[in-house]
């Protein structure tokens, strides 16, 4: 299947070509001849599988056509996009430039920690599309900045992100203040029965769309588990980050105060790192985002919520610093690499206190991760297991303070610079032993 197969009109055709788009993924593919056809749609599919264009640019085209049948002069905001992060609503901001270069259309994100004067200001001059986090579109419509009364497309994106976040009542006050006649795209990467619930009031007789469930997604991403003391992940981290066939690496970490002491640790060892988080100035985080995509930066670590939705092209490595507390976390933030049906790397650190977060994860993900049990800090009492399948699995002697350190260094850059191969086998123990020794031993 090609775009030329979906009925797009030619300025997104040449858009989509000149961003090197040739083929449409199975989100966009199902979901924009539903949306050309004016129906609701529920869309169940997580960032990294092309959602964002799935949605972007059947909206562009109708609004386009509808605009050039009814000749309009003055501009309204014709459609709304809700998204829960600012990171997020910029990324769509730019997929709309992207996706409407040739297109007459204008649009204008906002978002809430930074001031509202150069928002409002361009507000002013006319918008057709609105790009918005909850927030900051509820403060400038309770000044009488913006109506949402001449809304005919609605797109929730995100949403069971937005009631993670805590956002769900905001969302609601905004919903509230649409027209009852519009178009709604309902966008969620899980469908707890909250977000079922909101998606029944919101949506008209929505044809559902599925894409790989996130836990099958990870399937593409080649992932590693290091059993570490947790004094020893520093250095286990800068030991690995050696390898410099690692070009671009998001580390995650649970809290924001060990993001910034890890930056700090990382920049003293001479790997050029940011940190982004919730307490860092939007500014700030955009000049971070900003240079390390442009590579300049090769380490950025982050918290779950500043990196929520971070789009970054050929990001080969994720590491989980820090095994995330809810299972799903540790998808969504492996999905960051391993973009659009790429192939990428997700190495996770797991000390003894975190041996049950490992279990939830593996259960979701309905197997267990592959244990690299050869590394100069492999934990001082070393056995796991098969989660899944319960068939305990047991690594492995220490080789620390052994001097055999330097050699193990290359079979993770045998995997870092081939990921698409599977090479791991030699390496990870996963020998049956028993579940009792598992939990006894840590
Ligand atoms: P999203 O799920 O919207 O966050 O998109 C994930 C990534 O896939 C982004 O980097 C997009 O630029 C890229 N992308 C979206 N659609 C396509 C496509 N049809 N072909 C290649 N890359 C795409």
């Amino acid at each position: 299947m090609s775009f030329n197969n979906l009925q797009l009109i030619e300025p997104v055709l040449q858009a989509l070509s000149k961003e090197g788009y040739t083929n449409p993924t199975p989100i966009q593919e199902k979901s924009i001849p539903v949306i050309l056809q004016q129906r609701d749609l529920l869309g169940c599919a997580q960032t990294g599988t092309g959602k964002t264009a799935a949605f972007v640019i059947p909206i562009l085209q109708l609004m386009h056509q509808h605009m050039q049948r009814s000749n309009q002069s003055q501009r309204r905001i014709k459609g709304l996009i809700l998204t829960p992060t600012r990171e997020l609503a910029i990324q769509i901001g730019e997929s709309i430039e992207a996706y409407g270069r040739f297109l007459p259309l204008r649009h204008q994100v906002i978002f809430g920690g930074v001031s509202q004067h150069s928002q409002v200001q361009n507000m002013r001059r006319g918008v057709d599309i609105l790009v918005a986090t909850p927030g900051r579109l509820l403060d400038l419509m309770q000044q009488g900045h913006i109506s949402l009364r001449d809304i005919q497309f609605f797109v929730l994106d995100e949403a069971d992100r937005m009631l993670d976040m805590g956002f769900v009542h905001d969302v609601k006050r905004i919903i509230a203040k649409l027209p009852a006649k519009r178009q709604t795209l309902f966008f969620s990467a899980t469908m707890p029965d909250e977000i079922k619930k909101l998606a029944d009031i919101l949506l008209t007789d929505p044809v559902k769309v599925e894409v790989t469930p996130p836990a099958s997604t990870v399937d593409l991403i080649q992932q590693s588990l290091y059993l570490v003391d947790k004094q020893n992940k520093q250095s286990l981290l800068i030991h690995l980050l050696q390898d410099q066939s690692i070009e671009t690496v998001l580390i995650f970490t649970q809290m924001k105060h060990a993001a910034d002491k890890l930056s700090r640790s990382l920049n003293q060892s001479g790997i050029r790192t940011e940190a982004i988080h919730g307490n860092k100035s939007q500014n700030a985080r955009q000049a971070a985002l900003a240079n390390f995509k442009n590579k300049q930066t090769r380490v950025l670590v982050a918290t779950d919520i500043a990196a929520r939705g971070i789009d970054i092209d050929e990001l080969t490595h994720v590491v989980n610093y820090e095994l995330p507390n809810v299972p799903e976390t540790y998808v969504h933030r492996i999905g960051r690499t391993g973009r659009a049906g790429a192939s990428g790397i997700a190495i996770s650190f797991c000390d003894r206190s975190e041996k049950d977060f490992l279990k939830d994860v593996e259960k979701l993900i309905r197997k267990a991760i592959p244990v690299v049990k050869e590394h100069p800090f492999v934990a001082s009492s070393l056995t796991t297991t098969n989660l899944l399948t319960r068939k305990p699995v047991s690594t492995v002697k220490s080789y620390r303070n052994t001097g055999e350190s330097r050699r193990y260094g290359s079979s993770f850059k045998q995997r870092a610079a081939s990921p698409g191969t599977r090479n791991t086998t030699r390496n990870i123990s996963v020998q049956p032993k028993n579940k009792k020794e598992f939990d006894e031993s840590w």
